[in-house]
């Protein structure tokens, strides 16, 4: 089985008033194996991100099909959810809470039994321990987006799916989040992640799928994709 296996996805938002539906997602077909670093590449508005709310199951799919770890979503939809760690784009946070505490709403979240929860691990990894009670209202945007990585992984999912996690981050972060990114992947977690860098998707990625207006131009292995253009 693959990681993810997307079928001939579509996805229409509903039109304002007076206005147009828009096709976000146009037929869209993906096979991420398991085990990859997989980016999804494209410009603004390509449907990356309409693509990954779907797999987190914030958006609702107009039509096809899509597969985590094997499970159908529309079928199977609690071991889809139990197989996928989403880092989601927006740095959205309730002020009034701690990591700690939004690690342990996250786990009860997912179900995680007390006795396997790993906040302090994972708050470790992304070098997060030490504000570990501080106000999410205190944390700078890097912290952010890394507290965001230490909850997708508290179900210790074999896929973790990040939506350009690098938007607006500066380069020493970034090398952080890519060093931290690497690690999981080395030790057997599938990484998709979604960019409008081609920089970044080389650097990272050993497979590469470009997507323009809701269409999947081309999927291959990253230096195939290099040696032709
Ligand atoms: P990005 O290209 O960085 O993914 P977008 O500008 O496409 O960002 O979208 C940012 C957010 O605004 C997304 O959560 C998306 O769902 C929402 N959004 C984008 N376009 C529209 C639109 N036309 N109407 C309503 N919401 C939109
Ligand atoms: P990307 O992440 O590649 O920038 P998105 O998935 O955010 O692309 O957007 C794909 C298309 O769908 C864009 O044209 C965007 O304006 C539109 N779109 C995204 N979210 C919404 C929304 N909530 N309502 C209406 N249109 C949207």
């Amino acid at each position: 089985d693959a990681a993810i296996e997307i079928r001939n996805l579509v996805k229409r938002y509903a039109p304002p008033k007076g206005g147009e539906a828009k096709v976000a997602l146009d037929g869209i077909d993906l096979t991420i194996p398991r085990g990859s670093i997989f980016g999804l590449l494209g410009p603004n508005g390509a449907g990356k991100s309409t693509t990954i709310n779907i797999l987190a199951g914030l958006v609702n799919k107009t039509s096809g099909g899509v597969r985590i770890w094997g499970f159908d979503i529309d079928r199977n939809p609690r071991n889809a959810r139990a197989s996928i760690g989403i880092v989601p784009q927006e740095l959205v946070f309730d002020a009034f809470f701690t990591p700690a505490e939004m690690m342990e709403v996250q786990a009860g979240l997912y179900g995680v039994p007390k006795a396997d929860r790993r906040t302090e691990e994972l708050l470790k990894a992304v070098r997060l321990w030490d504000k570990r009670d501080a106000y999410s209202r205190t944390l700078s945007g890097g912290m952010k987006r890394r507290l965001l990585v230490a909850k997708a992984m508290v179900h210790n999912p074999p896929v973790l799916v990040l939506d350009e996690p690098t938007a607006g981050v500066d380069i020493e972060l970034r090398q952080q989040l890519w060093d931290y990114v690497r690690e999981l992947h080395a030790r057997g977690t599938t990484i998709v992640l979604t960019t409008h860098y081609l920089e970044e998707a080389e650097e990272l990625c050993d497979t590469i799928a470009i997507i323009n207006h809701g269409r999947v131009l081309c999927c291959e292995p990253t230096q195939d994709l290099l040696a032709r253009i």
